[in-house]
């Protein structure tokens, strides 16, 4: 799938992150949080990753964290990306507690 000038694949919207991607426009990083282990997680899914609750609703992540892990890519995993190495793939353990890719 491509649009406009960006020619690399785009992620298939999936109703469960509509809200995800509506306050990622709004330059907002939402999480999933479960109100049974109050725990934040990512992705988005009704059902807790952690104890399997279904109490479960967005809150709004400060953004801020540490960087658990990186990686320098320097050749494209696809086509599409191929000419657009080197960049950094990355995980950040948010302060919230949930990783984020
Ligand atoms: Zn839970």
């Amino acid at each position: 799938m491509t649009s406009g000038t960006y020619n690399r694949p785009l992620p298939n919207p999936q109703p469960e992150w509509d809200y995800y991607w509506e306050k990622t426009k709004a330059h907002e990083l939402w999480l999933m949080r479960c109100d049974d282990c109050n725990r934040h997680y990512f992705y988005p899914r009704a059902i807790c990753p952690n104890c399997f609750s279904r109490n479960t609703r967005w809150a709004r992540s400060s953004g801020r964290g540490t960087l658990h892990a990186f990686s320098i890519v320097h050749r494209g995993p696809t086509p599409a990306f191929a000419d657009h190495v080197p960049y950094v793939a990355c995980i950040v353990e948010l302060e919230d507690g949930a990783r984020f890719p």
